[in-house]
């Protein structure tokens, strides 16, 4: 079977979303046979390979038709969207299944000893963060001017080394905000995992595996639920 006939999925390599991914890839029946090294993991039950790739790059495989499906965080999936929209990308993709997993809201949190006194307080300040787009539709919606710097990583550290006055990041439980003397002060998005399936039309073998593991998909999260 060429390649162009096994349905191509697109997952976190490692991170908060693969254990997640894979457990329900595995619960759909796919065999999948993952080893660190390789990038491409051919399922063995199936006309199926997985694409194992950093969480930012699961949507632009997806839109460019790289890759048929991804499952990825709607931050990941929105904030891509944004910039290339305005970029002048492709950024067309179908939303095909909400997953109930990797729940978390991105919000904005400010120092402790700040004075926050609604969304206004926060007009002309500097923010750290990985989402720049998902912030800045904020700002824009709530007639607010911020600037912004992209921090990939360790984004929570920004205000105590003088880099930003806030931060606009991922949140779950809080803990590691609190950890750093700081408080949530506006949630900008809530996200969860979603199923991405490419706007370019699948051939038909590819359409009848989906037929196949779509169902199959829907099951398991109707039976976590
Ligand atoms: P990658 O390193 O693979 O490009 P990443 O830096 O976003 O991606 P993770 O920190 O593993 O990697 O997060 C993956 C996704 O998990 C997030 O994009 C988000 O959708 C989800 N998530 C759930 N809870 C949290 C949380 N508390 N902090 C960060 N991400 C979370």
């Amino acid at each position: 079977m060429t390649t162009e006939t096994r349905l191509r999925i697109a997952m976190q390599k490692s991170g908060r979303l693969s254990d997640d991914t894979q457990a329900l890839l595995k619960r759909c029946g796919l065999k999948l046979n993952v080893s660190d090294r390789r990038l491409l993991a051919h399922v063995a039950n199936m006309p199926i390979d997985i694409m194992r790739v950093r969480s930012s790059d699961i949507p632009g495989l997806v839109m460019d038709g790289v890759c048929d499906l991804g499952i990825v965080g709607d931050n990941t999936l929105e904030e891509t969207a944004l910039e290339r929209e305005l970029m002048g990308q492709k950024s067309q993709y179908f939303k095909t299944t909400q997953l109930n997993f990797g729940g978390c809201r991105l919000s904005i949190a400010m120092p402790e000893e700040f004075n926050y006194q609604g969304i206004d307080s926060l007009n002309g300040l500097r923010f750290a963060t990985t989402y720049p787009q998902l912030l800045n539709r904020f700002a824009k919606e709530n007639g607010i001017n911020i600037e912004f710097c992209l921090l990939k990583g360790s984004v929570e550290v920004a205000p105590r080394v003088g880099l930003a006055d806030g931060i606009c990041d991922l949140v779950s439980t809080g803990a590691t905000l609190e950890a750093n003397g700081l408080v949530e002060v506006e949630e900008i998005f809530r996200s969860k995992a979603s199923l991405i399936q490419t706007a370019t039309p699948l051939n038909s073998e590819k359409q009848s595996i989906l037929d196949t593991l779509l169902p199959r998909i829907q099951g398991v999260m109707k039976a976590k639920e």
